[in-house]
């Protein structure tokens, strides 16, 4: 097992799986939800334990510590963001996103520290990527959001979202068993098909979730269906066009029966011309899929700017009318800077050329959809 690992990141199957008969089932079960359900410190709290078995797993596997660095609400809508601090000193963000029903929130995870893809309209994209992040470390976000929401009485996690920092399909391995623990009953219980994996479209990753007949859901963050304009905002352009994740999209589909939700951050005067809303009709002419228009955020430095609103209901209404089920959807958190696209945490921003994404190791929150925004209520 890796050096980094912590229980965290373990299901009561891979448990009692690696101490074989020095921990029984039931043992292993106790364990996960002691540590991963209700936040136990150490295994000295867990009833009906051996010592020799508690001895065993403490040897092996310590619980994982993640620090709340900072905590901002938003003044202008219930939305939250974390700033957590990583055993090795990096610091991710994390989003608490309320849903329309009250007392039900999601959870905008992030997947690594920075990310690789240099998207042109996204603050993520400006810190280059310092790691992916282990298991039990995206896991321990929605746990630390789930019990703030415990304690307060204000409600519980109904889903996750991969959309904070990072590309969760170029660290898949460790976001498939973070959904493990996250799904697992004796873990956060959440329905796996209210945790949606949000992409700016990594073929071989697509297909690989396809392959599992997973219950998750598929977001592709689009930006552009016109090559050239898509390829100045999305580096990953140049590896995986567009054309080729839709039809990674559509095999997800046939595979799954999940509908796939596709994002479209919109950027005044960039991406909401009639040539670009008729380009995307076409691109998603005959996929079954949902289209969610959300307005690009302001992030200093960056040359873009929202939609006006006359901007934004021409492009929606051309959509409309072309027969795409295209809906708007809200992005909040803005003055926390919480809102899609804008996370990016100081300490570990480096400075680093735009554009330069690569694909080894990292990336992102589905293109600059990042955070503030949910398909899930
Ligand atoms: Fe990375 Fe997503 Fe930002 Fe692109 S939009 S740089 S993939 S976090």
């Amino acid at each position: 097992m890796h050096p980094t690992d912590r229980l965290q990141g373990e299901t009561p199957e891979r448990l009692s799986e690696r101490f074989g008969a020095a921990l029984t089932p039931p043992e292993a079960r106790r364990i996960i939800a002691h540590v991963v359900q209700r936040g136990g410190d150490s295994l000295l709290g867990v009833q009906q334990l051996r010592t020799t078995a508690r001895k065993a797993v403490e040897a092996e596997l310590p619980i994982g510590q993640v620090k709340v660095l900072d905590r901002q609400a938003s003044q202008e809508d219930p939305f939250v963001k974390f700033a957590l601090a990583l055993p090795d000193g990096a610091v991710i963000e994390t989003v608490r996103i309320p849903l329309e029903r009250k007392g039900r929130y999601v959870v905008c995870v992030s997947s690594q520290v920075g990310c690789a893809m240099g998207c042109a309209f996204c603050a993520t994209g400006t810190m280059g990527l310092s790691r992916n992040l282990e298991a039990w470390e995206i896991v321990e976000q929605v746990r630390l959001v789930a019990a703030e929401l415990r304690a307060s009485g204000e409600g519980r996690v109904h889903g996750v979202v991969f959309q904070g920092m990072g590309e969760p399909l170029h660290n898949l391995d460790n976001v498939l068993q973070a959904i493990e623990v996250m799904s697992n009953p004796c873990g956060l219980a959440v329905d796996a098909r209210n945790i949606t994996v949000c992409t700016v479209g990594i073929v071989p990753g697509i297909d690989r979730l396809a392959g599992m007949r997973t219950r998750i859901r598929l977001g592709i963050s689009i930006t552009s269906a016109q090559t050239a304009l898509r390829r100045s905002l999305v580096p990953m352009e140049g590896k995986y066009p567009i054309q080729e994740v839709v039809e990674a999209a559509k095999r997800f589909h046939e595979r799954s029966g999940r509908l796939v939700m596709f994002a479209y951050a919109l950027m005044g005067g960039v991406n909401t011309t009639d040539a670009e809303a008729d380009a995307l009709a076409e691109l998603l002419k005959r996929m079954p899929a949902r289209l969610s228009l959300i307005d690009w955020n302001p992030i200093a430095g960056l040359p873009y700017r929202p939609p006006t609103p006359e901007e934004r209901d021409r492009f929606h209404d051309r959509l409309a009318g072309m027969g795409v089920p295209v809906i708007r959807r809200y992005s909040g958190g803005k003055d926390i800077g919480a809102a899609c696209g804008q996370l990016a945490t100081e300490s570990t921003r480096k400075s680093r050329p735009r554009g330069a994404g690569r694909e080894p190791g990292a990336p992102a929150s589905e293109a600059g959809e990042t955070s503030a925004s949910s398909d899930q209520d």
